[in-house]
């Protein structure tokens, strides 16, 4: 091999993924590092993709893959390795520049036919990707300003708002006489379906306890919505069914943005002590329990996913006991998400919290399925811990939640 030919190899091995990536034209979802889409070769969906971090690619739809811009420029091209004048095209494209020794390359023809094709592909992913994020953020944004607007509308609790103290009282969370964060709207619209003309329809309006998520700066970046019901025990929260499959609604929303936020409940962010779990309830009805210390800022995340983040796929494991059927009804073994955070996250993947908070107090949730909750408790954990910071997990009953025992505490005292 001619010393140039060997240098131009060794220039092409050295290539990483992503700068592969850009030369082949790929699609850049935008989501991190993993970057799935059909297969220029195989066709599909999303049978391919590639990883900037790991610096992998894989096709499922070929069986292939590897750590090499080479290889997945030769099986994008269809290119076949073990063919010499194949093999230095794929370094070409690579590259980006023609192979030194012209004598074994493909025809001229046939090279600037493949150049237009990955030049229109590149084109092709940029226009896309462009409208796309494009819309996304719009839309968020969008979701963003009506999410603040909720809030911004809503009372503060104290002097207004008695029927969220109402309410917090009637679910086990003990007298709350103000909230610096939590806030009152006596009717507000429960948007679900649309009408005939594709106009959203108000399916009720009613009472809700409006809460903020904030960033880390204390800005509301979104809202959750509970309607409110004091007539309907036990959760208190209006009955709300789908017109067309009567199947139960949820009574709470979010709205805007939640991911990467958290919902303060009571105290200030500044404090080194912070108690908080999945749900409002669960941390007000704590929070009563420990008479609202002065020392302690109670939170909630939201959903279970904004309190753990998401896991390692590697950590994934069989529930011991459950099975879930599949698409033909058969019962299969039900996979559950690993006690392990996934690496290489965004500060975005689960809630904050401070860099000064010396003991988190997790809640977990006891009417949850258990085996989920210890892992995601467990992934929680390992997300949030820091040197000096001590993080012990909270259960409730089994069977229960720290709202329902309060309750029920408090049924049996009076
Ligand atoms: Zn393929």
């Amino acid at each position: 091999m001619q010393a140039a030919v060997a240098l131009f190899v060794e220039d092409a091995r050295s290539v990483p993924i992503v700068d592969a990536a850009k030369k082949l034209g790929l699609k850049f979802s935008g989501n991190r590092h993993e970057h799935p889409q059909p297969c220029p070769q195989c066709g599909g969906s999303d049978t391919f993709a590639f990883n900037t971090a790991k610096n992998k690619w894989n096709c499922r739809a070929g069986g292939a893959g590897g750590n090499d811009g080479i290889g997945m420029a030769a099986h994008c091209e269809g290119l076949d390795l073990h063919r010499r004048a194949h093999f230095l095209e794929a370094c070409a494209i690579v590259l980006g520049q023609p192979i030194p020794d012209e004598a074994e390359q493909e025809s001229a023809e046939e090279r600037s036919r493949s150049l237009r094709r990955i030049e229109q592909r590149r084109r092709q992913n940029e226009t896309n990707a462009a409208g796309k994020s494009g819309t996304q953020l719009e839309f968020r944004e969008r979701e963003r300003q009506r999410a603040r607007a909720i809030y911004d509308a809503a009372a503060p609790v104290g002097k207004y708002g008695r029927p969220v103290a109402d309410y917090l009282a009637a679910r086990g969370c003990g007298e709350i006489s103000s909230s610096r964060w939590l806030r009152y709207a006596s009717s507000l619209a429960y948007w679900h379906g649309q009408d005939e003309r594709g106009h959203p329809v108000a399916l009720h309006a009613g009472p809700a306890m409006i809460a903020p998520f904030v960033d880390r700066s204390l800005v509301a970046i979104g809202c959750h919505i509970t309607w409110l019901d004091l007539a309907c025990a036990p959760k208190f929260r209006p009955q709300l069914f789908d017109p067309a499959s009567s199947e139960l609604l949820p009574s709470k929303k979010m709205r805007g943005l939640k991911k990467g936020g958290l919902i303060p409940l009571f105290g200030d962010p500044s404090a080194r002590r912070w108690v908080g779990g999945e749900g409002i309830e669960n941390g007000a009805a704590f929070a009563c329990w420990e008479n609202w210390r002065p020392d302690t800022f109670y939170f909630a995340a939201g959903d279970l996913g904004n309190l753990a983040g998401p896991a390692d796929p590697a950590s994934r494991f069989v529930h011991p006991v459950l099975k879930t059927p599949d698409a033909k009804g058969v019962a299969r073994p039900l996979m559950i998400a690993g006690p392990i955070p996934r690496p290489n996250q965004d500060a975005h993947d689960a809630m904050w919290v401070a860099q000064h908070v010396t003991e988190l107090v997790l809640l977990a949730d006891g009417d949850s399925e258990r085996v989920m909750t210890a892992a995601a408790m467990a992934r929680a954990r390992a997300r949030h811990a820091r040197p000096g910071r001590a993080i012990p997990i909270v259960w409730p009953r089994p069977g229960s939640d720290f709202a329902s025992m309060a309750a029920e505490a408090a049924k049996r005292v009076a």
